[in-house]
């Protein structure tokens, strides 16, 4: 198994070695060459990842009669799908007519050009509208089982058009797709299997994959895509091809800081643990087109007091947001509307963050008012860990207790009454939201700082889930992607409950073509 250094690449061009073309040769230079490989094993399709997209493809290929293998790193399969919501939008689906919803594919996509800033690719975003009822007829099959009275309205989208399962949880669709999957002939899905590279034929084909059996994702490793020497090596030989769908990186340290240097390193993220950047560069590599890598979606509503998306989203947007303010620690004043949209309050706690990484903003409000509207269930969830939310007398105990100017807290707080009662406020807060602060407290106070939540950017794919090379602008021969991992159809800004319909979509493509 050698791989060929760059070194030894330019050795041969110089030598006139090259009677492959230039494609073949870059292909080897970063990958792994068939000729030097003795497979172990060998399946007809092989899909890097078990999450939606994975097993969409895997079912897909399978239901063509395809011997598939899908191999997961991490011990629990379902990487970001498994803790997913659950919520999928369907334009113009039945439920929609049932209930008197009017709805249409151009709206739809209408809704996703907005929201995207114009830069989804319009091609992806067409075949996700003209299959996404189909692909929800495949989850059907499957036995996903979805509350068939009513659609929920999710924030940017013009009409309710997305689906829900019945326990609200994305698990609702892995489980009974992992199911089918294992129980179909000449299926297998691995775990703990992490693919490390490709194996690739003298025609630049995608021929196999190198993996490590036994592999043991640390968390505590900066880079562990790059540091973690786990497990033991094998080849699989792949007779049509390889299917990425490993999903995004928001939990890749390294890379999402090289994508958007805002990011600091003590920044949790909504997303799983395994959710890095490895397999996503090993195509870049292989000369896969890189399409809007930087945009990274945020979750300003978030704590870094808690794990992962947490209770603090719920606090803070129908709480804290509504009946109270946010305020820079270093200053003691506001700054920022607490009830902008996502990306403009991401960007204004990341300027703070940037200037003093460890100075989280906090956003608070009085006892009476914070959690009016939220559920005993949700508060005493929140307040469970006794770190989320802080409980303080009085401003001058937030100021000791969270390193805030006292004189220039009181301040905020009276200027913020005085626009309140002017209905005028300075951040341009919505005035049915403004609601007098109790300056006398006691405060519920929550820290917050944005998780990267959705990396939109990704591999090129095209219509038929093929890879684009960026050096023929042709697909990669064998080499197939889908969901998070793929770039293009979201543009700068995803709308929820259109990344299950994105995975599903291009997963089955996938698995239908290759
Ligand atoms: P999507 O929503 O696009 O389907 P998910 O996050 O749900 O993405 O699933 C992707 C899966 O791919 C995760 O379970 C993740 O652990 C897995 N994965 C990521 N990198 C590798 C790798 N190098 N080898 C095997 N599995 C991987």
């Amino acid at each position: 198994m050698k791989q060929i250094s760059r070194r030894e690449m330019l050795k041969m061009s110089v030598a006139g070695a090259g009677a492959l073309a230039l494609g073949a040769v870059n292909a080897q230079a970063s990958a792994i060459d068939a000729k030097d490989v003795k497979f172990d094993e060998e399946y007809d399709v092989v899909i890097i990842g078990s999450g939606f997209a994975g097993l969409a493809a895997g079912l897909s290929a399978a239901k063509r009669g395809n011997k598939v293998l899908i191999i997961e790193k991490m011990g629990r399969i379902g990487g970001n799908s498994v803790i997913n919501g659950g919520g999928m939008a369907v334009p113009v689906n039945p439920v929609q007519e049932k209930t008197g919803i009017k709805d249409s594919k151009e709206l739809f996509i209408e809704d996703c050009l907005k929201a995207g800033l114009g830069l989804n690719h319009p091609e992806l975003l067409e075949t996700i509208a003209n299959r996404a009822m189909e692909s929800f007829n495949f989850l059907v099959d499957c036995g996903v089982q979805f509350k068939m009275d009513h659609c929920a309205h999710f924030g940017g989208h013009s009409v309710a058009r997305s689906m829900l399962t019945t326990n609200d949880s994305g698990s609702g669709y892995i489980q009974p797709m992992l199911e089918k999957f294992e129980k179909t002939d000449g299926c297998k899905l691995v775990r703990r299997t992490k693919f490390d590279d490709f194996v690739v034929d003298e025609s630049g084909k995608v021929v196999g994959v190198a993996v490590r059996e036994e592999y043991k994702f640390d968390d505590k490793l900066y880079n562990d895509d790059l540091e973690n020497t786990s497990g033991t090596k094998k080849t699989i030989k792949a007779n049509k091809g390889v299917i990425l769908a490993a999903g995004g990186f928001c939990r890749d340290k390294a890379f999402r800081k090289l994508q958007d240097p805002r990011i600091p390193d003590n920044v949790d993220s909504t997303n799983h643990a395994g959710a890095t950047a490895g397999v996503l560069l090993k195509a870049f590599e292989l000369g896969a087109y890189p399409v809007q890598v930087d945009w990274i979606q945020f979750g300003p509503w978030a704590s870094p007091d808690e794990k992962g998306f947490g209770t603090a989203p719920i606090l803070t947007q129908q709480g804290t947001f509504k009946y109270g303010i946010a305020v820079d620690v270093r200053t003691g004043k506001r700054f920022m509307n607490e009830l902008a949209d996502r990306k403009t309050r991401a960007d204004a706690e990341f300027k703070i963050l940037r200037a003093a990484p460890d100075k989280f903003p906090i956003t608070f409000a009085d006892t009476k008012m914070a959690f009016k509207d939220l559920s005993e269930e949700i508060i005493s969830k929140g307040m469970s860990s006794g770190k989320l939310v802080g409980e303080c007398k009085s401003l001058d105990e937030i100021a000791s207790k969270y390193g805030v100017p006292a004189d220039a807290l009181k301040e905020t707080v009276k200027k913020y009454n005085e626009g309140v009662k002017a209905k005028k406020d300075e951040f341009g807060k919505q005035e049915s939201a403004l609601s007098e602060i109790n300056e006398a407290g006691p405060f519920y106070v929550i820290r917050l700082s944005p998780k990267p939540h959705h990396t939109m950017g990704g591999l090129k794919i095209n219509e038929k889930a093929q890879v684009l090379s960026s050096k023929s602008g042709k697909p990669i021969p064998g080499l197939y992607a889908a969901g998070e991992i793929t770039g293009g159809t979201h543009g700068a800004s995803r709308l929820g409950t259109v990344a299950i319909t994105d995975c599903i979509v291009f997963g089955m493509i996938a698995g239908e073509n290759i």
